[in-house]
């Protein structure tokens, strides 16, 4: 069998919840979209149930996902509904539903329904995707009421720039959103993992984490918070192939990488299509047998190739581990040029194995 796998480990991603709502001092639905960051949405949501407050995920595929796998705690619609006929679903598995634009107002005056909704409004307090502008807020907020359909209003609004801890962007927005709900008696969420992490007196009665629930840090900078996080998944794999090359020899595609002394290369098999960044540069860090190493040459679809040069007890069947406790994932990001999230979510074709402690 492949050696490629990522291990996800549970207990690690109820310790992170616990962290979230500690920080929140307030109810958190985990955000178990795109399928938990890619750690199974499923498992991930039957290893919260009972822990957490709810749920939240980007559509009612996903949704519809965790109710056939017997989740029964409230999930959260994050774009609510695309287009009206979902509301009959809504109803029918008691969903919650983010309502950011006009055409949902007006869809959810005209359906009839057996339950009235649990209804997200969401003010689009300066990130400019989704939302109400301020202007028009409260007034959304009485067609609401007045619709006679929904049971509960809950105020949101989403941080742009809240992984930027010097930047005064998350409390203009909390400003805007402030003014935005003046006299308004609801409860609120604004705190997605940076705002929980890094913004401790900004409000929120239900907080949303989601990287930080899968152990990686949203910031590029280290964060005395973030490090009591317990990274949950662990991308790992083993050297099926060595070659001894003497200098100036070229390795891989392009040959992106040129051996400037003799150099002893491990071919590991781990690719772009296990989700592995094809933009991982030379230097990128590994770990194998538990020491530190870098990738070298580019990377291809089903294999990578590593340094063993300094590691004389490294071979064969050696274990390397891309990233987990040992390398953060954060840090294959930043070598990578992207961001923990995008490495989680592109993971594929590897087992996801699943264990409790
Ligand atoms: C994805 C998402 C979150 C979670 O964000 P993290 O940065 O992963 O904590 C929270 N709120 C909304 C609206 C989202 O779309």
């Amino acid at each position: 069998m492949r050696p490629a796998r990522a291990l996800i480990d549970l207990q690690a991603l109820r310790h992170n919840y616990q962290l979230a709502r500690e920080l929140a001092g307030a109810r958190a639905l985990a955000v178990v979209k795109a399928d938990a960051y890619g750690h199974g949405a499923v498992r991930c949501a039957q290893a919260l149930q009972g822990d957490a407050d709810g749920f939240a995920v980007a559509c009612i595929e996903e949704a519809l996902q965790l109710r056939a796998a017997g989740i029964t705690a409230p999930i959260l619609l994050l774009e609510g509904f695309f287009e009206a006929s979902e509301l009959a679903l809504i109803d029918e598995h008691d969903l919650w539903c983010v309502v950011h634009a006009e055409w949902q107002l007006e869809a959810i005056e005209q359906t009839n329904l057996k339950r009235p909704l649990n209804v997200w409004l969401k003010l689009d307090s300066g990130m400019h995707r989704v939302g109400f502008h301020p202007a028009d807020y409260q007034a959304a907020y009485r067609r609401l009421l007045a619709s006679g359909k929904v049971v509960k209003i809950v105020l949101m609004s989403h941080f742009s720039r809240a992984d930027e801890l010097d930047c005064p962007r998350s409390n203009e927005q909390l400003a805007v959103f402030q003014q935005a709900r003046e006299g308004l008696a609801a409860e609120v969420s604004l705190r997605n993992s940076p705002a929980l992490l890094g913004w401790p007196s900004i409000p929120s009665d239900w907080s949303r984490p989601g990287i930080m629930l899968y152990g990686a840090t949203p910031f590029e900078q280290a964060q005395e918070v973030a490090a009591r996080l317990q990274p949950v998944m662990t991308l790992e794999s083993r050297v099926i192939s060595v070659r001894d090359l003497p200098a100036g020899e070229p390795v891989g595609y392009g040959a992106r990488f040129v051996s400037e002394r003799a150099t002893r290369v491990g071919v590991v098999a781990m690719g772009y299509a296990d989700g592995y960044p094809r933009h991982a540069p030379t230097g990128t860090p590994v770990l194998i047998d538990g020491q530190p190493s870098r990738i070298i040459g580019r990377v291809s679809m089903d294999m990578l190739t590593v340094d063993l040069s300094d590691l004389p007890g490294a071979g064969l069947g050696s274990r390397v581990e891309f990233w987990g406790r040992g390398v953060l994932a954060s840090d294959v990001a930043l070598a990578a040029g992207t961001i923990p999230y995008q490495l989680f979510c592109n993971v594929r074709r590897v087992p996801l194995i699943y264990s409790e402690a």
